[in-house]
């Protein structure tokens, strides 16, 4: 893949002299655990693993560090590293060394006895407060032990915290091989896009994506709009949307977007029909009716099977794609099916076109089906990727720049 303008800005760690070096790398490692604190999905840790093996194929010292949950400056035992650590020793078949903090003299004392070739992982960042507020003093300490810094974190780019924008003041600063494949893809889409580009935006609300929307709107041909977010631009158009999500305080925006996809020539597709139920529960009655007879007592739960169809089809032509959201309230298994389906199509597109899908509940859909490797690129940031995408600057990648 071509390298992008905003890429050949960072600093590339293949350009500096690693070979012995003690390296703290900033992962994001903030996956879901079962109630067994079981890792229940892997794909942040298995994108972290390519930056990893290749500081060890230059004998480096490894000092991992990363968040997990929001423990909001307390010690939260469920959200220790430790099942992270397990789950890493299996994949690269060699001893981690997990730590019990990220700062104070045990951990200064072990890294500073660590030899190449060794893998620690320091305890969640967030166990202390001055991680979020990204405090210089905690900055220095988390950087005094190391001679190099990676940050290698993209689900945390958007985030101005000490391991991702401070720490970067006191150590020379570069960007990991996962970072470098997230910006390059979402470049592709921003500057190189194949036509037609199609774009796939569900999930809860309008307000959540709004620069996303407007930059999309520039930039794509075909805007597929689902999820809770579909009522509110059913509603710009007149629809009576009974007791389904409906952002009243959006309905001139949305109806801004509409307008400038019209003078663009773009489109703008919306649902043409909903399941709707009357209770938001899984086991509520439900009914496919098209979006002129959605009653007031209804909910809008999942597009219908006309809009499957339809939104398939607008799928079938493009040469690219970036989906985001749920189409549906794919939680409960009657409401999951748009979400579903229209996850097994941009799959089948396969190698015919070029897909980015992000976003936790999307890469959900997409593992649940073992699509994962008919998709381009899956990104491990889905708040990170629709910053980037919107036009805002990251903090995380700012500090990574020549
Ligand atoms: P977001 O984080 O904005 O992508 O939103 C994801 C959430 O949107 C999921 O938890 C879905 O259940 C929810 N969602 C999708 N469709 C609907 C809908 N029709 N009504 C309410 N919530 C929805």
């Amino acid at each position: 893949m071509a390298k992008y303008e905003t890429l050949s800005c960072l600093r590339d760690i293949r350009a500096k002299e690693l070979e012995n070096k003690k390296v703290l790398v900033r992962v994001d490692f903030n996956v879901p655990l079962d109630d067994n604190l079981q890792v229940r999905d892997d794909t942040r840790i298995v994108a972290a693993l390519d930056t990893i093996k290749y500081l060890l194929s230059s004998n480096c010292t490894i000092i991992l560090m990363s968040h997990l949950g929001r423990p909001k400056g307390e010690i939260v035992d469920k959200l220790r590293l430790d099942p992270v650590a397990r789950y890493l020793e299996k994949l690269l078949q060699i001893k981690i060394t997990k730590l019990n903090d990220c700062v104070g003299e045990a951990v200064e004392k072990t890294v500073s006895e660590s030899k190449p070739g060794e893998v620690i992982l320091l305890e969640n960042l967030r166990f202390h407060e001055e991680e979020e507020k990204n405090n210089i003093d905690f900055a220095k300490k988390i950087a005094a032990l190391a001679d190099i810094y990676i940050n290698d974190a993209f689900g945390a780019a958007h985030r101005a915290h000490a391991s991702t924008a401070g720490v970067t003041e006191y150590l020379p600063s570069y960007a990991g091989l996962l970072i470098e494949k997230e910006v390059n893809s979402l470049d592709k889409l921003l500057l190189d896009p194949e036509k037609p580009f199609i774009s796939i935006i569900g999930g809860a609300k309008v307000s959540g994506k709004i620069e996303v929307l407007e930059k999309l709107v520039k930039i794509c041909d075909v805007l597929l709009i689902g999820g809770g977010m579909a009522y509110t631009f059913l509603a710009a158009k007149g629809y009576e949307v009974g007791k389904s999500i409906l952002e009243k305080d959006y309905i001139e925006y949305v109806k801004k977007i509409n307008n400038e996809a019209e003078a663009k020539n773009k489109e703008v597709v919306i649902p043409v029909d909903s399941l709707v139920a009357k209770e938001f529960k899984e086991d509520a009655e439900s009914f496919n009716v098209p979006v002129e007879q959605i009653e007031p007592d209804m909910i809008g739960m999942d597009i219908g099977e006309n809009t499957i169809n339809l939104f398939k089809e607008k799928i079938s032509n493009a040469k690219t794609i970036f989906w985001n959201g749920p189409l549906g309230v794919f939680e409960m298994e009657k409401f999951s099916r748009g979400t579903n389906q229209i996850a097994q199509k941009i799959a089948d597109l396969g190698n015919k076109s070029f897909s980015v899908v992000g976003g936790g509940d999307s890469i959900a859909a997409i593992n649940k089906f073992g699509l994962a490797d008919r998709i381009s690129h899956i990104s491990t940031g889905g708040g990170a990727s629709l910053e980037y995408l919107g036009g805002k600057k990251l903090p995380g990648l700012e500090a990574l720049k020549k």
